[in-house]
């Protein structure tokens, strides 16, 4: 299952990007999984859920949104989303393309909630 590694992963970035804020919970959590990283969304939360008792984050939720595969044609130059794993250009069914977008997996933003305002 390699969604725990994954999640070990987020749980380190999250740390060390909040490393400043040590007194402070984090609340959420959003990341960008592309689609061809083949990462099960449930088993990625199941993970981070797991990972994340007795740590600073304990109590945070994960918010995953998934990056659907996209390519550009290197001979037409568009772009066609792609679903499966034919690497071929909608416009002109060329297979010289390069891959755009799906691959991604990113941390892209933090919700910190303020203590000091909630005692
Ligand atoms: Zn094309």
């Amino acid at each position: 299952m390699h969604e725990l590694g994954i999640a070990q992963n987020i749980i380190e970035i999250v740390q060390d990007q909040t490393k400043n804020y040590s007194n402070r919970k984090i609340k959420n959590v959003f990341v960008k999984v592309g689609k061809l990283t083949n990462v099960l969304n449930d088993s990625l939360v199941f993970g981070y859920d797991a990972l994340i008792m007795g740590t600073n984050l304990e109590g945070s939720k994960l918010s995953i949104e998934t990056v659907p595969a996209k390519i550009r044609c290197e001979s037409c130059g568009s772009e066609s989303v792609i679903d499966g794993l034919t690497f071929c250009c909608d416009q002109c069914k060329s297979t010289s393309v390069k891959l755009v977008n799906g691959m991604e997996l990113t941390v892209f933003e933090i919700e910190i909630e303020d203590l000091s305002e909630v005692t």
